[in-house]
């Protein structure tokens, strides 16, 4: 019985190898490691895909975070809005940058920022909202970019797990002021390594934003600001280059294998499967369930060879390095609660049908045991 992994890089590899092998060889001809055309190309397109009028590739969608929060000024005594439930790194960037992040419980149905709840949690010292477009599903933009601009805030949109999905018909990271990237290699477009990048319209922006992630200089010993060392080098660049072309078959692929899987597991036992909001294209980063036997449930799928994954297992603000901020699970009473339940299938553009189904009848199979 061979396994089914969560996520197979191999088999994307394998689909576009001679392409990456020569765009690799390619940098390395040129010794292009670091700035160069390359990444200069990649900026260009990425930006152009996005309908942004700027791309700066950054070392990884962390440090696009912190650097997008640095660019707005955003620093000791600010708050910095965000979700309850998400990868670490859109709350530990807000810390990093000496501001407070300020959690937001999630919608029931969409797992992302519930926009209801976003005003009672505003004050004087709020500066920006940090929504995240979660699992592969856009944040309900419209009631967000609404009580934003109500409040002068500005908005980063967290857009690591979405690249290219859309809501309203519209790309996410095109509704805030910037909106920053991970090319982790497990994410929908991921690098051989790490990489991250940062949009935006705001030319002004731009150009800070490149001097913050470039030692705060443009040009050599131009220090103007204070800044870090994060750039997308130049081996990243060209691999992603290649991978642009095929992504948005990638993520037409990833939501026709969420929907087949919502299909067959509509009504099976207890679970509970994603639900697309109205306005959304959902391009299925992870493919996640709930369920009150999720213990059981991975337990029995893993004897089947089936890997599943948490994500996550602790929602943020009650990871160790927020509970100093004294959250309890009754102010966040959804994040609390599915932080327990939820469950995330295999889930990638190379899935087979086979495969989908082992998935589908080995859950079945659970429940009709149960
Ligand atoms: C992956 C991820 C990041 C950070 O990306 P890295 O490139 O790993 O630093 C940020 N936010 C979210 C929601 C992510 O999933």
């Amino acid at each position: 019985m061979t396994t089914i992994p969560l996520a197979d890089l191999k088999a994307q590899y394998a689909s576009i190898k001679d392409e990456v092998n020569s765009a690799i060889q390619s940098v390395i001809d040129e010794t292009a490691f670091v700035k160069g055309r390359f990444v200069k190309a990649f900026e260009e397109s990425f930006a152009e895909k996005n309908g942004a009028r700027h791309c700066i590739g950054v070392a990884n969608g962390t440090d696009a975070i912190y650097i997008a929060l640095r660019a707005f000024g955003i620093g000791r005594g600010d708050e910095v809005i965000t979700t309850a439930f998400s990868w670490i790194s859109t709350a530990e960037t807000i810390q990093q940058a000496g501001a407070t992040p300020v959690f937001v419980d999630i919608h029931p149905d969409y797992y992302t920022i519930d926009p209801s709840k976003i005003e009672e949690k505003i004050t004087e010292r709020t500066k920006a909202i940090i929504p995240v477009h979660l699992y592969g599903q856009p944040a309900d933009m419209k009631p967000i970019v609404a009580v934003a601009r109500a409040h002068g805030l500005k908005i980063i949109e967290d857009s690591a797990q979405a690249h290219f999905a859309e809501y309203n018909g519209q790309k996410v990271g095109t509704f805030g002021d910037a909106a920053t990237f991970s090319f982790y290699p497990g994410k929908n477009l991921g690098a051989y390594g790490d990489g991250g990048a940062v949009i935006t319209d705001d030319d002004g922006l731009a150009e800070t934003i490149r001097r913050i992630a470039n030692h705060g200089a443009l040009g050599k010993h131009d220090h103007e600001i204070g800044g870090v060392n994060s750039r997308l080098d130049g081996i990243q660049a060209a691999v992603l280059s290649v991978k642009l072309q095929y992504i948005d078959e990638w993520n037409r692929r990833r939501n026709e294998i969420g929907n087949r899987y919502n299909d067959a597991l509509a009504g099976v036992g207890d679970l509970v499967t994603p639900k697309i909001h109205p306005a959304a294209e959902h391009i299925f980063h992870v493919y996640t369930v709930r369920t009150e036997k999720r213990d059981a449930l991975k337990e029995v799928l893993s004897e089947e060879g089936i890997s599943t994954g948490i994500h996550y297992p602790v929602a943020l603000p009650f990871l160790p390095p927020f509970t100093d901020l004294g959250y309890t699970g009754e102010q966040l009473p959804v994040a609390f609660d599915y932080q327990d339940k939820i469950l995330s299938l295999p889930m990638y553009p190379e899935l087979t049908s086979t495969q989908i189904e082992r998935v589908t009848s080995a859950i079945a199979l659970f429940y009709e045991q149960e």
